[in-house]
């Protein structure tokens, strides 16, 4: 499966993002942390030259725990000040604020040897699309500032948000690459949903899927379908015949309708119904890697 995606207006966005790294002292960067590599933007280590830089590992609360702990040593290994969120209710957004003092000190050292006193720290928050920026400002921000909504891709101006007098944020349009050079990158965002489903095969997608859980996560399928379909062959097929039994997915004729049970399965895994899991982990520069896709 080979996906490619690039609206114009991301294109735009990427001049834009140049002009306004200007304003900015640190870099808020979200990621997926179901896939914190895959969900990140590829340009911004060079664009974001010589600014602070925060990751938070959104959607925290879909991942696997040991697997976030495992992402957070190696982001810190990186130089990143790192820290796991759940935007949705509100888990770790606490902490944030001093952890941008923190990866700040520095330029507020500087500001203040300068004589410059109460210049607020300005940061820009990025992230690609469906990654929760929106849900994370309003949650950051602690009221509703920016309209959230579960479409990938939609665009929307930036705006400065006035924190409060030390802190200012900079919302931008979530960006994507024109190219996914390893095909696995587009793969894994289109399971946690950051590409525009109508131009995506969910049968596809559904049988990729499929092969990951059967492989890494057997009991997941077994309890929530009761079928692995690891047996003999270990058919994907069998897993998705199993689902549309279970969820009466028929089509007119009463023949099983495998596209609605594709469906299921993917907005299992994305809504966490299928529980905490992680689809991709660092490759560690020794020889042991350790890797889940
Ligand atoms: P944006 O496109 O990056 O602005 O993403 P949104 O803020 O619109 O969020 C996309 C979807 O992810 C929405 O359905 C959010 O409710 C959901 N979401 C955002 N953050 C979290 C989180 O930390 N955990 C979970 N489970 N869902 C989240």
């Amino acid at each position: 499966m080979n996906i490619q995606w690039y609206p114009g207006h991301m294109t735009k966005a990427k001049r834009a993002m140049k002009e306004d790294l200007r304003l900015i002292d640190l870099i808020i960067e979200l990621v997926d942390a179901r896939a914190p590599l895959a969900s990140r933007n590829p340009d911004l280590d060079e664009l974001g030259k010589g600014k602070s830089r925060v990751i938070l590992l959104n959607k925290a609360d879909l991942a696997g725990e040991r697997e976030n702990g495992v992402w957070m040593d190696w982001f810190r290994a990186k130089g990143f000040y790192v820290t796991e969120v759940n935007s949705q209710r509100g888990d770790g957004i606490k902490k944030i604020n001093g952890i941008v003092s923190e990866a700040c000190k520095e330029k507020l050292e500087r500001d203040r040897r300068r004589g410059i006193l109460n210049r607020p720290v300005r940061a820009m928050v990025v992230g690609i699309p469906n990654v929760g920026k929106s849900t994370f400002i309003n949650s950051f921000a602690g009221k509703a500032c920016t309209r959230t909504g579960n479409k990938p891709g939609v665009t929307r101006g930036n705006q400065w948000i006035r924190l409060n007098k030390s802190l200012e944020l900079l919302d931008t349009p979530g960006i994507l690459w024109p190219k996914f050079e390893d095909p696995k990158v587009g793969l894994l965002l289109a399971m946690i949903g950051s590409i525009n489903d109508e131009i995506l095969d969910r049968d596809e997608l559904a049988v990729e899927l499929l092969k990951f859980l059967q492989e890494k996560k057997p009991e997941v399928l077994e309890e929530r379908y009761g079928s692995a379909g690891k047996e003999e062959g270990g058919l994907t097929e069998e897993v998705l015949q199993q689902i549309a039994r279970t969820r009466a997915c028929l089509k007119k004729g009463g023949e099983l309708d495998l596209t609605k049970a594709a469906g299921i399965l993917i907005e299992d895994f994305r809504s966490g119904r299928l529980g905490r899991i992680t689809l991709e982990l660092p490759k560690l520069e020794s020889s042991t890697e350790e890797k889940l896709f």
